[in-house]
Formats: C-alpha cells, structure tokens, sequence
C-alpha cells in the first residue's frame, strides 16, 4: 500500500458549552491515499463540516480537537506553527463549500479572487496571476474564459460561481481538495455537471478529494471508499461497491435506502452510474 496522503487518527473534537461538552467529532480514524476519493456521508449534524475544519484547523472556539493526530504529507497538522499551516492551507489542501456566493468576495473580480489564491501563497507574481486566472477558468470549462474573469460573482450562475470556487481551490496545485456538500445547494442537472468537472479534474490533477455528503447516490458514483459517520462516529467504512453491496450498519442501510436506484433487494447487484 502506497503511504497515506491523509492519514486521521482518533480524532476527537469538541465543543464546550456553559453546563454541557459536545463531542461532535468522536474518536475517528480514515486515510486517503494520493488520487484517491473517499465519500465522508451521514446525515446533516453528524460532524462532517467539523472533521473538515478540524483537518484545515479552522475551528472557531469553543469548538476544539481534543484528541487525536492528523498527518497530511507526513507531517502531524495540529502540531504544525501556524506559519507553516497557512502554506498547507489552499495550497496543499484546499476547501470547497456548499454555497459559493458566501465564499466568494461579492465585491471583488472573479479573476482577482483566483489570482489572490496564488499571489497569496507565492506562485505567482500579479501579471502572472491574471493570466493563470484565465487558464484555470477555461480548466472548469468557463465560457469566454477571459471575459468573465472580469465579472463579479452576482453576475454568474449558481453553477458557474461553484466553477469558480473549483478553480480558486485548484489554483495552486493542491493534492487535496475537501469538497464540503459541493453540489447540495444547486439544482440536479447542474449538480451532475460538477460532479463531471470534478472527477475530470481529479484524473487532470492526481487530486485526492476528501468528498462530504449526506447523499449517498453522490457517493456511489464518485468515490472509491467510504466512511459512514453516525451522531460524531465513523459506523462503517470501506470500498464503494463493497458497502453497496452489503452494508454493515442499519444506519448505512438506511441512507442507502434514501437513495433511488441503490436498494439491495436487487440480487446484490451493485447499482450502475446514472
Ligand atoms: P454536518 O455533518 O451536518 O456537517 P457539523 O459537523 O456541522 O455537521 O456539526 C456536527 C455537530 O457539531 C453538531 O450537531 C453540533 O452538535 C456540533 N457543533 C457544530 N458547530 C458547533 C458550534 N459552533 N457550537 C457548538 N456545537 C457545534
Ligand atoms: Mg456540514
């Protein structure tokens, strides 16, 4: 087995409050292996967007990792000096949210916010930036690429902003992408031509994606592994076709059966990719 891109080990985080603690991360452990993707899914308030801040430490307090280690390209995360974690982050991991329109700058050029992303992290000087900006427009299919990295992101689509935010996080070559309910808030046509763009790029890139659902039919067709989170624990996790197949946990059959098409009762037939 090559050695782990992502390797999380009993990771624990919680969240302090007046009477009570939280433990909305507990005891976690999945790895991900460089141009591998592994589905993270459970229902909405099972710890994923936490796991997610947690790995990138942008955890706001009273939320906090209490235990636990996070070794990304070899080093332990949640040790590193703050100095060294601002290179990690968005330009060895990088994150993509559910709702582009809060995570782009309203009142910044699209063209710019790209170019940010690399000036900020080095990899370019400003001239260089604009034309990279157009490039990875065209890279996430942008129509009139070097038109539109002068529009605003109220002047694109739903779908086009998330094309941006895709070519913000790929901007500086990162070996990992958390994608964070990637295509949760837009329609389902378009919901499949991102998923499209993002598994052309990861084949593009040798991208390993940390992919974060609660829908289980985006895993069976995107991912390779998967790890089933449950009320802030993994339940099950394994090969896509393996838990497709034969879920361990009532919880997993019970969003498999959310899911059109990826019912058992179909003499063990794995389902086909819509
Ligand atoms: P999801 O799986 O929907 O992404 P989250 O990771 O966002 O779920 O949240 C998991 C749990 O963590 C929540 O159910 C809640 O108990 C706790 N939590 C998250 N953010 C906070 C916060 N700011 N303060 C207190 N508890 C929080
Ligand atoms: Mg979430």
């Amino acid at each position: 087995m090559t050695a782990p891109l992502l390797d999380v080990r009993n990771l624990t985080v919680t969240f302090a409050g007046a009477r009570s603690t939280v433990t909305a991360v507990n005891d976690v452990s999945f790895h991900i292996a460089p141009g591998e993707t592994l589905g993270l899914v459970g229902e909405s308030g099972s710890g994923k967007s936490v796991t997610a801040f947690a790995i990138l430490r942008l955890l706001q307090a009273p939320g906090r990792v209490s235990a636990g280690q996070i070794f990304f390209e070899g080093r332990d995360l949640l040790t590193l000096p703050e100095r060294e974690m601002r290179q990690v982050r968005g330009a060895r991991i990088s994150l993509i949210f559910q709702e582009p329109m809060t995570a782009l700058n309203p009142v910044m050029r699209v063209g710019d916010q790209i170019g940010e992303a690399l000036t900020v992290h080095g990899m370019a000087s400003r001239a260089e930036a604009q034309r990279r900006a157009v490039e990875l427009l065209e890279a996430v299919h942008i129509p009139n690429a070097g038109e539109r990295v002068r529009d605003y992101p109220h002047q694109l689509s739903g779908g086009m902003r998330q094309r941006v935010m895709i070519a913000i996080a790929l901007a500086c070559r990162p070996a990992l992408i958390i994608a964070d309910e990637p295509t949760t808030a837009l329609d389902v046509t378009i919901q499949a031509q991102v998923l499209d763009l993002l598994r052309e790029l990861r084949t593009a890139f040798n991208l390993a994606l940390l992919l974060i659902t609660h829908d289980f039919g985006v895993i069976a067709e995107m991912a390779d592994r998967v790890a089933v989170m449950y009320k802030g624990s993994l339940v099950e996790q394994g090969a896509v076709r393996q838990i497709l197949r034969a879920p361990a946990h009532e919880y997993t059959r019970s969003l498999l059966a959310a899911v059109p098409g990826t019912t058992q009762d179909r003499g063990g037939q794995a389902p086909s990719p819509r």
